[in-house]
This record gives C-alpha cells, structure tokens and sequence, in this order.
C-alpha cells in the first residue's frame, strides 16, 4: 500500500499536478475500482475516511486529472458524467437493467474504418458501447 501510494504520487507529479491530498484521495478512488463511478458515488466512498470532500472539491480534483490525461469522463447515459482512470483506448458494456458498467478490451471487435464515413466528415476517433443484460440481470 506505501508503494502504491508513492507511486500514485509519482505518476501526478509527472503530469506536473500539485499533490494535494483531495487529488490523491481521488485518483487513488478511482484506480481502485472498476465501476466507473459518478461524483456522488466517489464523495460516498471518499467520505468513509475523508470527511472533509466535498462535491465541489471531487469535481475540481477530477477536473485537474482529466487535463493532464490521468482520468477521462464517460458518457454513457444521457446527463451522467461517470469517471475512469483506465485511460487506455477501451469499449465498455452497459447493462440496461442494473446500470453496471465493465470494460471491453479495445481488441475484442475489429477495426472501424473511420475513412468509411461520408466525404466531408473527418472521424478522429470512436469506441463502442454495448447495451444489453449483464450476467446476473440475464440469470
Ligand atoms: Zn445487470
Ligand atoms: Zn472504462
């Protein structure tokens, strides 16, 4: 855990991010779990034993870690901003039912040819979202 911490604190300062114990809290939230949570969901989970987060602290932490490319924002219901920290190109599975969330290996569909689209519209990138059931809601 000490390593892991150290080494949190050394991937923000390679992104030349101030460490300050709200980023740390948040991103180490974050790289710990792989349920995409929202703003609310990490409060919860910080509040356990960070009483003093705020939701307005979270969002400016998640704010400074999405400028430097250590956590991006996923859409993928209208109006909720969900947040990862698996910033490699990756697809992800929603299920319809229970709302859960789980990454899909970029490699597991083939290439899209982004220059099939209609002259005129330049692509630059995608990745896919699955909508189904997963496996407990189709048990
Ligand atoms: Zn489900
Ligand atoms: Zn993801």
């Amino acid at each position: 855990m000490q390593q892991e911490a150290s080494a949190i604190v050394q991937t923000l300062k390679s992104k030349g991010l101030r460490v300050t114990p709200q980023r740390f809290a948040v991103y180490a939230n974050l790289l710990s779990r792989a349920d995409h949570p929202t703003v609310e969901q990490i409060l919860t989970d910080l509040n356990k034993d960070f009483p003093l987060s705020s939701q307005a602290t979270i969002y400016s932490s998640l704010q400074a870690l999405r400028e430097v490319g250590l956590v991006r924002e996923v859409l993928l219901e209208q109006g909720v901003s969900r947040y990862d920290a698996h910033i490699e190109p990756h697809h992800h599975f929603y299920c319809r039912q229970c709302g859960a969330i789980e990454d899909i290996a970029w490699d597991t569909f083939e290439c899209i040819q982004l220059n099939s689209l209609r002259p005129g519209l330049r692509g630059e990138s995608y990745e896919v979202t699955i909508q189904g059931l997963c496996d407990r809601c189709n048990a």
